[in-house]
Parts: C-alpha cells; structure tokens; sequence
C-alpha cells in the first residue's frame, strides 16, 4: 500500500482510503504493521481531535438504534460522524454483531458517515490496537464525533474507556432489582446513563430506573474530571427519538467544562500513556509465544518441577535469554 497517497486522501475525509487505512491497521503481517505505523505517524502530526464518545450496552438495549438516530441528529446539525466497534465476542463468533450497516441503515447512506464492524482478532488486545488506531485514523479524517460502540461484557468497557472522552451507558427500563446486574465498576465509569426505550407502556418503568440510577450515581464517590450534578441518568428513546437533543446537550457540556479546566488534556495524556504501557506489555508477552521461547519454558519448567531449579531462577534464566531486544 502506498503511504505517501494514502495520507492526503484521508486527510482529504476520503472513505475509502479511510476504510483501506482502517484494514491496514487490522493486519497483523509485519510489514504492514511498519505501514501502519508510519501511516499514524505521519498523521499524528497533523493533530486533528474528534469527541470520542463510549457507548457501552447489552445485546437489545438498543445501541444500534440509538446510533442512527443519534448520529442522523449530529449529521442534521452539520457534523461528520464515525462509528467503530470493539466487540470482543467476535472473536468466538467468528461474526460481528457491533456496528453492522444492516443495523444502521439510514446512517450507512449518509455520506458524512462512516461504520465499521468489528475485526474478528484472536484476542481483546489485537481488537483494542485496531480499535485505537481506527479512532485515531477516522480523527485524521476530519469525523467531528467518533462513537466508540462495545456490549457490556467485562474488559472491553475498560478498553472503549481507555479510548474515550466520554463514556455512555446505555440501559433499558427494568425493575428496582436490576440495578444489580450492572458492575459497580462499569456505573463508576460511566459520564451519562442513557435509560433508552423511555416511550409507550415502559415510559413509566423508563421513568422509575432513571430515578434509581441517578441515586445510584450520587452514591459514588465524586471524581475530579466532573462538573457539578455529573455523571447523570437521562431518559431517552432511540426510536422515538426523544431525549437526544438533551442528551447531546449534556455530552457537551460535560466537554467544554473539562476542556476548561484541564481534565480533557490530562484524561487524553493518561490514556496515550496506558497505551504505551499496553503496547510494552503485549510486545513482551508475544515473545514469549514464539516456538523457541515455548521450547524454553517447557524446558525449564521440567526443571522446576524436578527442583533442579528454583521458580524464581528458572524466570531470570528465561528473561535473559529470551526476553532480551
Ligand atoms: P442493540 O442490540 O443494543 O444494538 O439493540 P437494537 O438497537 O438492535 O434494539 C433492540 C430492540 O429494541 C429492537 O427491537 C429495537 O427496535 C428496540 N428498541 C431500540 N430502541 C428503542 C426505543 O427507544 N424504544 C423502544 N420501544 N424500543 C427500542
């Protein structure tokens, strides 16, 4: 792939080269990793930012319908808006089940959109990178907003928040009860609860989960990154499209207040350095799956077993002569 054409198409918001870009990124073959590398490079220097926003749901809460009406809104007010997915259970799969056009029709027609589903990747790792770098190429891009879209499964909130300047939950009305079944953690890093679905008969149930929530969230702890009355459940109904407007309202005010007093600097800073933290990480641990490093730890762990050598020998051993640069 040619890099030095590539660059000023996406610069350009070019979709294709975009979507090509994109693909790059996903491989795994070495020489398209160095591609992707001085592809990001070069447009890191042109430091163009979107609002990155994290949306985080069950299967049916009503993530794919909230996108299209919510993006249809921000693309009626002017804005260019992308849509990517970390969907780790596509890796069992073998099949996306996030950010599909078919789910998304009226906004997959829209030219100053731009979907792309989840790659099927080994692991969340493989699928955070590309998740990351996509993010960083649809900024290059000129996309104004980048919705980040995940199902609520353990890690990968973690990895759409490492991501994000604002993390959306999505919930749907249900009984007191219920506010169980979502983890402390996931409440403790949401910015807005959507409670979706706020229309017709479960208006009323919308209405009671919403107080629930926004009491729940007055119990946590307060952070340093929110403005007064933040994080705040709100009602919503993607297919009615009720609440969107408010909902946009609040995402930027929560914005601008961050941007104002260092938070939004400070919270884009950490995550670049979580992400170098990862990238060590990762690096490290893939050497330790290649044949000759298997071999090396089969070898010594024989040792330990038999007490030739001490867990804690056996470890210098197998750094020294496999984990060196
Ligand atoms: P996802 O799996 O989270 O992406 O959920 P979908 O967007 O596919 O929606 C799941 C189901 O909920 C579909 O049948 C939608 O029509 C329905 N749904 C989504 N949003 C709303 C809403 O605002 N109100 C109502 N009543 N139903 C909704």
């Amino acid at each position: 792939m040619d890099i030095e054409q590539l660059t000023p198409k996406i610069l350009a918001g070019d979709r294709r080269a975009l979507a090509r870009a994109i693909t790059l990124v996903e491989s795994g073959r070495e020489d398209h990793r160095a591609q992707a590398g001085a592809l990001l490079s070069a447009l890191a220097e042109h430091k163009r930012q979107a609002l990155r926003i994290g949306l985080s749901g069950t299967p049916g809460v009503g993530k794919s319908t909230f996108i299209e009406s919510f993006g249809m809104m921000l693309i009626g007010m002017g804005l260019r808006v992308a849509v990517l997915a970390v969907d780790p259970s596509s890796t069992r799969s073998g099949g996306s089940i996030l950010g599909d056009k078919t789910r998304m029709e009226r906004l997959s027609r829209e030219k100053n959109a731009f979907i792309r589903p989840s790659p099927s990747q080994s692991h969340l790792g493989g699928v955070a990178r590309r998740s990351r770098e996509a993010v960083a190429l649809c900024e290059a891009a000129g996309f104004d907003v980048v919705l980040i879209e995940t199902v609520g499964v353990g890690q990968s909130e973690t990895v759409v928040a490492e991501m994000s300047d604002l993390f959306v939950l999505l919930l749907a009305p249900a009984g007191g009860d219920e506010l169980q079944g979502v983890k402390r953690g996931i409440m403790e890093m949401a910015d807005l609860i959507l409670v979706n679905k706020a229309d017709g008969a479960l208006k009323p149930v919308a209405s009671r989960t919403c107080a629930d929530y926004a009491g729940a969230l007055r119990l946590l702890r307060k952070r340093p990154q929110d403005p007064e009355g933040f994080p705040k459940a709100l009602m919503v109904s993607a297919v009615e499209e009720h609440g969107l407007d408010q909902a946009w309202t609040e995402m930027q005010a929560l914005i601008d207040w961050r941007r104002e007093n260092g938070h939004w600097q400070k919270r884009r800073e950490a995550q670049a350095c979580y992400w170098f933290d990862q990238e060590v990480r990762q690096a490290l641990l893939a050497r330790l799956h290649t044949p000759e490093a298997q071999a090396a730890m089969a070898d010594l762990s024989g040792q330990v077993a038999t007490g030739a050598l001490t867990p804690a020998a056996a470890a210098q051993q197998m750094l020294q002569q496999h984990l060196r640069g």
